[in-house]
């Protein structure tokens, strides 16, 4: 894979660095957010892990600066705070995961390669229900001829909840289809949710994604 790293702590930086080039990952490094944010736009990578505090543009700016310019890479965040405000910043400034410093070089090496896996569909599927639909290969649901750009971790779990439509998928096969065995948490599901549902649902008349309290999520046509 190739990996761009965004940190301004060098330590850690060069921690990241010589463990995923040793792994055989093509590494490549940003000390602030501004180059951070340049690189990113100019040049393709697999992955980017993002520091939240970093000199000169913060990591959830550059974040959402990122998707605005239309790009859909995976975006790994790393925090000093384990807080859910934190985690819930994060995935509304357009964040796939997020992890809490310090970490084991295995865990991070594991989630980058989950987000990548599912940043890369195999074949080009177009999923649809009702004015709904998802192309995995855009990365683009529509709506109504709305169209929004998604995250891969949102993508993921809204092509799940349109293929089983209208069954509820529960809380155990989201998180294990976006983070696999690393396990991500319940609260960080949540907040994947509710950040797709104010993309899908919030501008429309009629919701399509229901809360099955205790259980998990639906996706249902309402039409
Ligand atoms: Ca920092």
């Amino acid at each position: 894979m190739k990996v761009l790293i965004v940190e301004d702590e060098l330590d850690i930086a060069a921690n990241i660095w010589d463990f995923l080039e040793r792994r055989g990952h093509v590494v490549d490094h940003a000390v602030d957010g501004r180059q951070g944010l340049a690189r990113a736009v100019d040049e393709i990578f697999d992955i980017i892990i993002l520091d939240l505090g970093l000199p000169r543009l913060d990591g959830l700016e550059l974040c959402r600066r990122l998707r605005d310019a239309g790009s859909g890479v995976p975006v790994l965040m790393l925090t000093a705070r384990d807080t859910l405000e934190d985690c819930l910043s994060g995935f509304e400034h357009g964040a796939d995961d997020y992890m809490v410093k310090p970490f084991a070089m295995r865990e991070l090496e594991a989630r980058i390669r989950v987000l990548h896996r599912n940043g890369s569909p195999l074949e080009d599927s177009v999923l649809g229900l009702g004015e709904l639909s998802y192309s995995s290969k855009s990365m683009l649901a529509e709506r109504a001829g709305q169209s929004f750009p998604l995250t891969v971790s949102q993508g993921r779990i809204l092509s799940l909840l349109i293929r089983e439509s209208p069954n509820v998928i529960r809380h155990e096969t989201l998180l294990n289809a976006v983070w696999g065995e690393q396990g991500g948490t319940s609260a960080a599901l949540h907040s994947h949710v509710c950040t797709l549902r104010a993309l899908i649902d919030r501008p429309f008349d009629k919701p399509m994604l229901q809360t099955v309290h205790g259980i998990g999520y639906r996706l249902v046509d309402p039409a």
